[in-house]
């Protein structure tokens, strides 16, 4: 895939290969990077190492097939009519795979070069994580982004886009924002040039990286290379793109024109994010969180999997890009929460709505399939159907005069109804999925076809009859005629009866139609003049109504084309009335309340709750306690102290979901809930380490906290739990105070900050809007009641043993550690560290940081030349810097 020159075939023919070996290598060494699944009759065959990794990936057999250059080559293969199995397989393990096809058919082969000639097969497609369209390879409810990154004069800009449904879009973006950036899109292929192998934030990325040469990134070639795709003089109109951006979008592109081989996919123009659109999730938050999936990676037990009641695989992707890049516009917000709220007005229009969203088939991704020759007649019935739905959806929306803009937006273009209606006259109910199959078109709808239909199936009528008449003119009831690709139709009879048959053709019996074509072991095929005729005139008749067929499907194809655009703004309006609608129904189903968002720095929660914590108590028959959380300038940071498995994590967590939810325009779990609009969403939760780049649990603790330290601003939202357990408990304690005074005083954003060191409390004293809250519990006959719910206060426990017992630690542990708190709470150990407010100074806040001291020494060094120093005088300039350096000590 680059444009070297490579050997051809002809020089690995004169270097002794075969001359389908030479082939073969011609096709490989222009794809080192792929597997290249090379066709040979039915299969796909693979050779060499591709079939050595192929074979172990797969689970199919290794085979040996001939010599090339006096060795055996390892062989294995796949069936060309199941492949995608064993293709999905393959992408998934991160291989990229070539298609060689046969682009002509031997007997093609045979008239331009004769008998032996070798078909010509070529790279018609490289199939690459990022570049999927199929169904069968995809996910229906995610996006598959194919992403690229690339740095121009130290500024950085991103272009992802999806081939399965044409989306686009480029973002610019600053170096500390790049990992969660790029963790927000969820690239599954990242082209980045070979300049960033080695940044830190993008080789967390690892096998998801493909390495392009740095011309791919070129600014002018990708300009021009944009400029071309949408046939435009400059790309001013789309917005005004740094040249990062552009150099990112055009290397996107670069990429699609090499793997798709020329066929170009009609993209819509590149959308840009504005680098302060989105409020901010760090990628530590959006793992944490679980979000999009579990820290394990699944989606089930995520937020999204616990809120998504999308019924179309598009609404569920719309939901997921919303849910992982929620908004800081406040109108745009408002905008999304107006439709949900209208939609939980009028339930009936809600659920006839969702019913009839129900049957909007993948409009997306059929479309990209067509624009990309890739398609077939079940594209065309999915664009058939979801037309139609939506001018069903369209009326229905009139009717209520309920969301105006989105039945504007579904109100069809003359020529998008004149296409719907070619689609519902000529198609099928059931067609195949490949057009090459026919049998797509309606009868009815062209008398041309109707007429081919008829002679085809009128002959395959007289076919049975003139069976019929053999059997009784032979007296052989058991003959047949039946059909092969080989042989095409012919008679059969078995071998015992067949003398009769064979006797006459011997005598040259004038009256005997029959000819001999085969002998089998129990069957002897013959066939007659009148047989010979009946199937030219229906294989003529099955031709040219396959090519009528075709005729048809290809005008249905260009229609569509014309109107990608329109059919996607259609597609793009019911995905976002599917998301309303869903976000509408959970809001009835689980009282959820709609969030007022506005400009102001308040924070204020009422009756809060964690949706996947509650959905997980359900079939428990426990009920979620919910909480409020007031986090409005006088008292912005929380310190919330309370026993383990008292909820605080849970409720730390709910919080941040509960803005995420909010900005990303959905209705949230909560009474009521008011939230001055969010900047960026930080965490400190849980506890993982990052043993592949060399960082244990402690400093992935610390890397986190200093992330958000350095970054939350007055508008951010920020939730620490437990910061400094992971390291001794003074160093631990020491740390978090600090931290809790740096997001007071320095930060100040708003704030949930969860321990066990409860001396942090004293801090209440001297920082004037922290406020301290406890979850509470109740004390019952030697045993700790978990309440789950938050009041004002601070906790003086922390229960630890009794969770220990809980966990069902052996009881002489339990008794020891009993036993052991009980001495260290004797001695008084514990008494040296509940009260060091007064010995630890606060946390100073530098009114600007102060310039660093340069001492003499530092200053006599920076004068040197070191390379002009003979040995003596480095002896002497030793004794005078220690001298300067006793001086300035
Ligand atoms: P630790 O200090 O040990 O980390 P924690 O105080 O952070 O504990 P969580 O992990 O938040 O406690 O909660 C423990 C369990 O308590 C949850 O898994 C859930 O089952 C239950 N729980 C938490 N909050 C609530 C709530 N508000 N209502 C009902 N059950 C809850």
């Amino acid at each position: 895939m680059n444009s070297v020159s490579y050997k051809t075939a002809d020089d690995y023919i004169a270097d002794g290969h075969t001359p389908m070996m030479a082939q073969y290598h011609s096709v490989k060494a222009q794809h080192e990077d792929c597997l290249v699944f090379y066709r040979m009759g039915d299969f796909y065959e693979l050779f060499f190492d591709d079939a050595i990794q192929a074979s172990a990936v797969l689970d199919i057999t290794l085979t040996r097939r001939g010599k090339n250059q006096g060795d055996e080559i390892p062989m294995c293969g796949v069936p060309f009519h199941a492949f995608e199995p064993y293709l999905a397989k393959l992408i998934s393990k991160g291989f990229k795979v070539a298609i060689c096809e046969q682009t002509e058919t031997p007997e093609e082969a045979k008239k331009r070069a004769g008998y032996k000639a070798l078909v010509t097969r070529e790279v018609i497609r490289v199939v690459t994580p990022g570049t999927l369209t199929e169904d069968t390879l995809l996910d229906a409810r995610s996006n598959n982004y194919l992403t690229a990154l690339c740095a121009v004069g130290g500024a950085y800009g991103l272009a992802w886009l999806d081939l399965s449904t044409c989306e686009f879009f480029v973002q610019p973006v600053t170096e500390d924002r790049l990992q969660g950036t790029l963790q927000r899109i969820d690239p599954s292929e990242l082209l980045i040039p070979h300049s960033l192998r080695d940044h830190e934030e993008v080789s967390v990325f690892g096998t998801k990286l493909t390495y392009q040469n740095e011309p791919a990134f070129d600014y002018e070639n990708a300009r021009k290379r944009l400029e071309s795709l949408y046939n435009v003089k400059t790309l001013d109109s789309f917005g005004a793109f740094s040249r990062a951006e552009i150099a990112a979008a055009g290397a996107l592109i670069q990429y699609i024109e090499r793997t798709q081989k020329g066929e170009r996919p009609h993209l819509s123009r590149p959308r840009q994010i504005a680098a302060d659109a989105v409020l901010e999730i760090d990628p530590f938050t959006l793992k944490n969180l679980e979000i999009i999936r579990t820290m394990t990676g699944e989606r089930q037990g995520s937020l999204l999997s616990a809120i998504d009641r999308t019924m179309t695989g598009p609404g569920a992707r719309l939901l997921q890009s919303r849910l992982s890049a929620p908004l800081r516009d406040v109108t745009e917000i408002n905008t999304r929460l107006d439709e949900v709220q209208a939609l939980m007005k009028d339930t009936t229009l809600l659920e006839t709505l969702r019913s009839e969203l129900k049957r909007v088939p993948d409009m997306e991704r059929s479309l990209a399939r067509l624009s990309m020759n890739r398609g077939g007649p079940r594209d065309l019935t999915a664009l058939r159907d979801g037309l139609q739905q939506a001018e069903a959806i369209r009326a229905m929306l009139l009717r209520t005069q309920c969301l105006d803009a989105h039945a504007a937006a579904l109100e069809p273009t003359h020529a998008l109804s004149a296409f719907k209606d070619h689609l519902g006259a000529s198609l099928s109910d059931s067609p195949p999925v490949l057009a090459r199959d026919g049998g797509f078109i309606k009868p009815g709808f062209s008398a041309e076809l109707d007429h081919l239909r008829s002679l085809r199936d009128h002959s395959r009528k007289l076919i049975a009859e003139l069976q019929t008449k053999y059997a009784h003119d032979t007296g052989i009831d058991s003959l047949k005629i039946t059909h092969n690709n080989v042989l095409g139709y012919f008679i059969e009879v078995p071998a015992k009866r067949a003398d009769k048959l064979m006797v006459n053709i011997a005598n040259k019996d004038s009256d005997n139609p029959f000819v001999h074509r085969q002998t089998m072991s129990n069957a002897v095929r013959f066939t007659t003049p009148a047989l010979a005729d009946l199937e030219r005139s229906i294989s003529s008749a099955a031709e040219k109504s396959l090519a009528l067929e075709l005729e048809f499907y290809t005008k249905l194809t260009e229609e569509c084309r014309a109107l990608a655009e329109i059919i996607a703004r259609q597609a793009q309006t019911l995905s976002a009335l599917d998301v309303a609608a869903a976000s509408a129904h959970l809001a009835i189903d689980w009282d959820f309340a709609r969030p007022v968002v506005d400009d102001s720095l308040a924070f204020s929660i009422e009756g809060g709750r964690h949706p996947v914590v509650e959905l997980a108590l359900r079939p428990l028959a426990q009920s979620f306690i919910a909480n409020d959380c007031d986090l409005s300038p006088a008292q912005r940071l929380w310190l919330l102290t309370g026993p383990n498995m008292a909820g605080k994590s849970t409720f730390l967590r709910q919080n941040a979901l509960i803005v995420i939810l909010a900005q990303a325009g959905l209705y949230v779990p909560a009474k009521a809930a008011h939230i001055g609009v969010v900047d960026k969403v930080f965490s400190r939760v849980g506890a993982a380490d990052d043993l592949a780049r060399g960082r244990s649990t402690f400093m992935m603790e610390m890397v986190e906290t200093a992330a958000i330290l350095h970054q939350a601003t007055e508008r951010s939202l920020v939730i620490l739990d437990e910061i400094g357990r992971g390291t001794a408990t003074f160093d631990g304690l020491s740390i978090a105070w600090a931290c809790l005074e740096y997001l007071h005083s320095v930060n100040t954003c708003r704030g949930l900050f969860a321990t066990h060191y409860h001396e942090l409390t004293s801090l209440q004293a001297k920082l004037s809007t922290l406020a301290c809250y406890t979850m509470q519990v109740k004390e019952w006959q030697g045993d700790v009641i978990f309440l789950h719910s938050v009041a004002k206060g601070t906790a003086d426990r922390s229960y630890g043993i009794h969770v220990a017992k809980l966990a069902g630690l052996p009881a002489a542990v339990i008794e020891r550690s009993e036993a052991v708190l009980a001495l260290l709470e004797q001695e008084g150990k514990t008494a040296r560290i509940t009260k060091p407010g007064s010995e630890l100074p606060l946390f100073q806040v530098p009114a600007k940081p102060a310039p660093p001291r340069i001492s003499a020494a530092e200053t006599r060094l920076a004068s040197l030349d070191v390379d002009a120093l003979s040995p003596r005088d480095a002896l002497d300039l030793l004794y005078e810097l220690k001298q300067l350096s006793k001086g300035s000590a």
